[in-house]
């Protein structure tokens, strides 16, 4: 599943190549074309994000909110120049077409059109998102501290913290030498606005270079797992491997219904 922010760079990018300008939107695949038809040919104003949802406000007041969920892609094109749109490939929820490029959505959760107070309504559901500027911590911090879930859990839930996906859960309590069964009543509050403060930094690094680099420069010494082009992580997805810090195997069990990783001997 997308963590957040590749919502932000998807928003970002729609909104360099298609916001100030009228907006083609269909649903080649039938499922969202009602939908479509009150925004389509309109002004895309501008996108927002909050967490793992995406906002496309178009002026008139319509806003598309999308949710990737677990399968669900963008497919950005450009139009070619003879003006020939190319064929939807499969099941093609929405596409967006703006005077040089376009985009194909395929197998989202939530693709739907609604007005400022229902995206409220979907906000007011989500903790903060570590890549907004109006993000408050401490509202995420309140729930954890009283809360005896473990704090592995508590990273994924999206009304405590929003945005945050199974890599930066496990990376994240990794770099902090958290181990993901504490529960939130055992983490400190030193602990929460160091981890905070880094989970800030590491999204703006997955912003900007689109993928998670969560290894420290020291640490990185082209482990056996590394593989090209799959993020470089501690834990996430290394069970059964040597911890890059300790030589212990990387340990994994599924944890509210995604697998957690963790050094078992690192994290505490
Ligand atoms: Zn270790």
């Amino acid at each position: 599943m997308p963590e957040g922010h590749t919502l932000h760079r998807l928003a970002r990018l729609h909104q360099r190549r298609f916001a100030g300008a009228p907006v083609a939107v269909s649903s080649p695949q039938g499922r969202f074309a009602d939908s479509a038809t009150t925004v389509d040919g309109r002004v895309l104003r501008r996108t927002s994000v909050w967490g793992k949802h995406l906002f496309h406000h178009y002026q008139g007041g319509g806003i598309v909110h999308v949710h990737l969920g677990l399968y669900g892609t963008f497919t950005e094109w450009e139009r070619p120049a003879a003006d020939r749109l190319p064929e939807p490939v499969g099941q093609v929820r929405m596409r967006m077409v703006g005077a040089e490029y376009g985009t194909d959505l395929r197998g989202p959760t939530v693709c739907e059109v609604i007005d400022e107070s229902q995206v409220a309504d979907v906000v007011a559901r989500l903790g903060p998102d570590p890549l907004r500027p109006d993000a408050d911590p401490s509202w995420a911090w309140a729930r954890i501290m009283k809360s005896r879930r473990p704090i592995g859990a508590l990273l994924m839930d999206q009304t405590v913290m929003a945005g945050v996906g199974n890599v930066f859960r496990s990376e994240l309590l990794f770099r902090h030498r958290i181990d993901p069964y504490r529960t939130g009543q055992q983490i400190t509050e030193a602990e929460f606005d160091a981890a905070w403060t880094d989970l800030v930094a590491l999204m703006k690094v997955g912003l900007l270079r689109g993928k998670i680099i969560a290894v420290r420069a020291e640490h990185d010494h082209g482990a056996p797992s590394y593989r090209p082009g799959r993020p470089r992580t501690y834990v996430y997805r290394r069970a059964g491997d040597p911890c890059r810090l300790c030589g212990t195997t990387v340990l994994t069990a599924e944890l509210e219904g995604r697998n957690v990783f963790w050094c078992p001997v690192c994290q505490r």
